[in-house]
């Protein structure tokens, strides 16, 4: 059983930036470690596990430094244009003129952001290459010929994709929690996005809640560019377990898919409203105050600053949009036949009028303090048959989401039973060390 421990502990506690390949290995050696008695030794015997298919940059021309070139850049500043960086390096309008005759509808040089980088090449004196650097892994080059005829190609780099990944147990709040586990904000951000039709990340969130996440980052020659995709997520919220793994349909969607590719996304969002304008103040609910205010006074109140957007909860058609006695601005949206949601004291409404088809996370109004409000929030109700209900307590009876069609799941489960597989590991792993402390 030590030999497993210790094989289990080099497994889960991959070093920072173990490659794509090594997590699929990983993952397929824990699943063997799971399945073969321990006394075996015959993981080289593994089943094939498919590698999960990870997004990669598709290289068009991998790029070919040549360090031939004299290379001067300029950064592009507010008010530049092609012309002024061109007369900045001492270059003629002539041969700007002929550098943008290589220009087509798609590829365009003088479409110039602030901030971007500009290489200009050099073979002596001679302008031989144009570089807009649009990321670290894309540039679009004008080249010149051995005719001196200009041509526009995309260059792409590769970036090597680590997998990593993150543990936090919530204490006080998710950014902390994500914080201490070395996770960057946006990251955090997209983690709430994923488990926002799930999860009310305002009212719900418990102390001890836990979560793992599995997520890229980009390298390009064995440099840190960028934090890439989540790829697989497990939150553990009030006890309850909700597994969460990134997948492209074969239609080219992506989204996110639990253990029986059920989609994430539900008919419903939980919580109304632009959560990264909530999020400074985000604090633990000390008991379950929805449960308190649904029956106090029939809905739920998210305290956030006047003017933050109010998201349409589901796709349905507005039918009302009036002020209301203690409501004070008020919209209603009608769900199907028997749901309806309304949103209440908002200080103006959106761009959808009585009648209007709204998608779910348009914006239907914004956060104000209109009718009987003591501070600025948003008075959200969830009203199903005429009665008044907690929208995840009435989850199972919505209507149902997207789950993935018979021949698609097939390939979802080739994608995630490793990336399972891998979270499973995480979590054993993580008690493991838990009881070890423990003794
Ligand atoms: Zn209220």
């Amino acid at each position: 059983m030590r030999a497993l421990l210790k094989r289990l502990d080099t497994l889960c506690h991959p070093f920072p930036g173990i490659h794509v390949l090594g997590v699929a290995t990983s993952a397929l050696l824990i699943t063997v470690v799971m399945l073969w008695p321990e006394t075996s030794e015959s993981e080289t015997n593994a089943p094939g596990l498919p590698i999960p298919a990870i997004a990669k940059t598709v290289a068009k021309t991998i790029l070919n430094d040549d360090p031939v070139f004299r290379v001067e850049t300029e950064t592009v500043q507010t008010g530049d244009s092609l012309s002024r960086l061109f007369s900045r390096q001492g270059l003629s309008a002539q041969q700007l003129l002929e550098v943008t005759r290589a220009e087509s509808k798609a590829l365009k040089l003088s479409r110039l952001n602030v901030g971007q980088t500009l290489e200009f090449r050099y073979d002596g004196e001679a302008l031989k290459e144009l570089a807009v650097i649009k990321t670290p892994f894309e540039q679009l080059v004008a080249v010149q010929d051995s005719e001196g005829q200009w041509q526009l190609e995309e260059r792409v780099k590769e970036a090597d994709i680590y997998i990593e990944h993150a543990r936090a147990r919530i204490d006080s709040s998710l950014f902390l929690a994500g914080a201490r586990a070395g996770l960057p904000d946006n990251m955090i951000m997209e983690l709430a996005n994923i488990y926002g039709h799930v999860i009310d990340f305002v009212y719900e969130i418990r102390q001890g809640d836990e979560f793992i996440v599995t997520y890229e980052k980009r390298y390009l020659d064995g440099e840190f560019i960028e934090y890439g995709n989540i790829i697989a997520a497990e939150f553990i919220n009030d006890g309850e377990r909700y597994v969460a793994i990134r997948y492209t349909d074969t239609a080219g969607d992506t989204g996110y898919y639990d253990e029986s590719g059920v989609s994430l996304r539900k008919a419903f969002l939980r919580a109304p409203l632009n959560f990264r304008r909530i999020s400074s103040n985000f604090k633990l609910a000390r008991k379950h105050p929805v449960l308190g205010l649904m029956r106090a006074h029939k809905g739920t109140d998210y305290a956030a600053s006047t003017g933050t957007p109010v998201y349409a909860a589901g796709d349905g058609k507005v039918t009302y949009r009036a002020r209301n006695g203690g409501y004070g601005k008020l919209v209603v949206i009608k769900h199907g036949n028997n749901i309806e949601t309304r949103y209440a004291h908002l200080s103006r409404y959106g761009k959808y009028r009585v009648g209007s088809k709204v998608k779910q996370g348009q914006v239907i109004g914004y956060v104000g303090a209109t009718g009987l409000a003591t501070g600025p929030h948003l008075h959200y109700e969830f009203v199903v048959n005429g009665s008044h209900r907690n929208p995840r307590t009435v989850l199972d009876q919505l209507p149902k989401a997207k789950t993935l069609a018979s021949d698609e799941l097939a390939r979802y489960r080739a994608v995630a039973e490793p990336l399972i597989a891998s979270l499973e590991a995480q979590r054993t792993h993580a008690e493991l060390a838990l009881q070890t402390t423990a003794r």
